[in-house]
């Protein structure tokens, strides 16, 4: 299958290192959303290639296995092998990411080096990774191992495929586990030419398995599975739920999750305000809206208000819209024809309850999937559009008068992922950073992300931490072993 040039080379599900069939026989399309055209078909797995994809996993896990064996610092290696593999392939990579997920091309590429340093990063921890030897009391010596917890579940989701890829392989791999992924039903086409790459790099049989479906069937039978050891999420909060709801009643498998936000993005009179303007633009338009830690609630100072809003929408207007294949694209379509509507449903639900459209609302174009950048003012804290995920290209603009008020309203929410604040003032910007309930704080900047520091939620944001060290501890146990010394010697 070949489009704009682009070939499609793996549509299978991948285990064992090898492309198969789904037990089932069932497939399911793939779409490009930029024109809703099909791309082509991908095999469906279901709670039975889940199946044959743990005992993979499982396998590659015991005791003597390859994978066990193997000296971490060559698990290290490989991941550097893999990262390798990655930027040789970068040009065909990134291309795939932007027919199947509509990103621009200059933002797949930037996701693509987001990810080999996440890879890279988590290569060089392999062999870091160890526990101690502690004074107990009595005539022992007693130590702790940090052991991989095992066979991994990794449900991601399409905003960032080949990233959130990245953003899971990295800490499981580094920590010894094996993993069965599933990709999001709307963008597998990258995981599946990354589970290539791994076999290419020389990953032991079974270590990595990836498995294309549903949530509800797919996703749903990984997290329920007795033999994974622990799953990590990323998605809507909804669906986390169900997730650790999975865990629960299945075997108690460790969880982690990383949820959705509704990110306050604070801006005091004090600070430029053409920065600030691009600033809150970027945190809110960059990848169609589509990230958990957008800043999609725009905090305005009423002294610059008005000003602040007018040179929004002027951004807004300007944003360059269209295929997200052209050179100067900053904005393509959303992923899929559900989050179209959703994202539709929620601007006509600012204007229902009495926000200020102040430019876009509406589709772009004639076909696929894109939205036009959307800003509102006069957006009120009770109003849908200020409570709720949009996931999409809408700006709500809020007014506040004073710092003490506004830390009140920034909390008034069930999420806490990220969160930010412009000014020149250091003491504003330490007693909001104190303040604020997000596992976030970007000063005078915004998605300042990257992978040596951890990144996760507060409250219905999540549980654990991806990235960083934090990162890590999610696929580790700690074991103690005690042993008996005939003499204590301090
Ligand atoms: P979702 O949470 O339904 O999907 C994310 C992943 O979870 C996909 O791989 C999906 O197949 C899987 N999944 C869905 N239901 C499942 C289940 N019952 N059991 C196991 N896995 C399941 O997200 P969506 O429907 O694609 O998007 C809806 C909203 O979710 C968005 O509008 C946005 O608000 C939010 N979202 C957040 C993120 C994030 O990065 N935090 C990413 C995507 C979507």
């Amino acid at each position: 299958m070949v489009h704009r040039g682009i070939s499609v080379k793996y549509t299978e599900i991948f285990i064992n290192n090898k492309f198969v069939n789904s037990v089932s026989g069932k497939v399911f399309s793939v779409v490009n959303p930029s024109t809703g055209n099909k791309i082509c078909d991908v095999q469906e797995g279901d709670g039975h290639d889940i199946d044959v994809a743990v005992k993979a996993a499982k396998n590659a896990f015991k005791f003597g296995s390859l994978w066990r064996t193997m000296d971490a610092s060559s698990r290290g290696k490989l991941m550097h092998k893999l990262a390798d593999l990655i930027v040789r392939d970068k040009d065909y990579m990134a291309q795939l990411e932007t027919l199947n997920n509509g990103k621009p091309l200059s933002d797949s590429y930037g996701d693509i080096d987001a990810s080999v340093d996440c890879l890279r990063y988590y290569a060089g921890w392999t062999d870091k990774i160890h526990g101690s030897v502690i004074p107990i009391d009595g005539p022992y010596m007693s130590m702790t191992r940090k052991e991989p917890v095992g066979v991994v579940g990794q449900i991601i989701p399409w905003n960032y495929p080949i990233m959130m890829l990245a953003w899971k392989w990295g800490p499981a791999l580094a920590a010894g586990c094996t993993i069965v992924l599933k990709p999001a039903e709307s963008t597998p086409l990258t995981a599946l030419y990354m589970a290539a790459l791994t076999k290419e790099a020389g990953f032991p049989d079974g270590v990595i398995n990836v498995v294309p479906g549903f949530g509800p069937t797919a996703g749903a039978s990984l997290a329920s599975h007795m033999d994974v050891n622990k799953v990590a999420f990323t998605g809507s909060t909804a669906v986390g739920k169900s997730i650790m709801k999975c865990a629960a009643e299945s075997n108690l498998k460790r969880v982690s999750l990383e949820l959705g936000g509704k990110s306050p993005l604070v801006v005091f009179a004090d600070m430029d305000i053409d920065e600030a303007v691009d600033i809150t633009h970027n945190a809110l338009f960059g990848n169609m809206g589509q990230s958990c830690c957008a800043g999609s609630r725009t905090f305005v100072h009423e002294a610059i208000y008005d000003e602040f809003v007018k040179k929004a929408a002027a951004a807004a207007m300007a944003r360059k819209v269209g295929d997200p294949f052209a050179d100067d694209t900053q904005h393509g379509p959303l992923v899929n024809e559900a989050q179209f509507k959703r994202v539709l449903g929620y601007i006509e639900s600012g204007v229902k309850e009495g926000a200020k459209l102040q430019c876009g609302g509406k589709q772009w174009g004639d076909k696929g999937y894109f939205i036009q950048p959307t800003v509102f003012s006069d957006v009120k804290d009770d109003m849908k559009i200020a409570k709720e995920e949009i996931f999409g290209p809408v700006q709500q603009i809020l007014k506040f008068s004073s710092a003490e008020e506004l830390i009140e309203r920034a909390n008034r929410t069930n999420y806490g992922l990220a969160s930010g604040i412009l000014t020149k003032n250091i003491d504003t910007a330490l007693m909001f950073a104190q303040a604020v309930q997000a596992g976030s704080v970007w000063v005078n900047c915004y998605d300042a992300v990257c992978s040596q520091a951890p990144f996760g939620g507060f409250k219905q944001s999540g549980i654990g931490r991806d990235l960083g060290k934090e990162g890590i501890e999610n696929y580790l146990e700690t074991k103690t072993i005690t042993i008996k010394v005939p003499q204590k010697n301090s």
